[in-house]
């Protein structure tokens, strides 16, 4: 490990930004949507209430459409081919916006740091090969789409409706 991953030198919005988003995501795949069809021992069970379920397809449905809006070199992201890591990613941004907010970090760096680990430079064959094959969206995706979508992205960024990034709310796709 070292930066952006973790590195001992690295200040706590770093760490939570790099490695901390890692393990949340990590964690996030258990109720993504094919974890979530496994149980605690990993068998394959139902063992969610039905109107949960009904709740998690409508939302997934959601991120779904949600990704199919974005477009990297005129190619659509296929929202269904990435959903269970656009549900991770997801997730690990909520997860460690609630750890940065309930421990009193400087937002604005922990998102930073997110771009940071995910920052890649990629020739256009390769970046067409990823949108048509990969389950991990490109990471300009991975870093736009899913800050995008998150509440207190605007607030730490002061971003506002005319800003390039600006998703209206009620679009702004909620999982966990
Ligand atoms: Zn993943």
């Amino acid at each position: 490990m070292q930066a952006p991953v973790y590195s001992i030198e690295s200040s706590m919005e770093e760490k939570i930004g790099g490695v901390g988003t890692i393990i949340a995501h990590e964690i996030t795949h258990a109720f993504d949507y094919s974890g979530s069809q496994f149980d605690e021992n990993g068998n394959q069970a139902n063992w969610w209430q039905e109107t949960d379920r009904e709740n998690f397809i409508k939302e997934t449905q959601k991120i779904v459409n949600y990704y199919n809006g974005f477009k990297l070199n005129d190619q659509n992201i296929n929202g269904i081919l990435t959903l269970s890591e656009n549900i991770a990613d997801l997730g690990a941004v909520t997860c460690i916006t609630e750890y940065a907010l309930t421990n009193q970090l400087n937002l604005k760096d922990v998102y930073i740091a997110y771009t940071k680990l995910l920052a890649i430079k990629i020739r256009p064959e390769a970046l067409l090969k990823q949108i048509l094959k990969d389950v991990h969206s490109h990471a300009k995706i991975r870093v736009n789409a899913v800050l995008s979508a998150t509440d207190e992205f605007y607030t730490a960024f002061d971003i506002k409706e005319t800003d390039g990034m600006y998703i209206p709310k009620e679009e702004r796709p909620s999982l966990w």
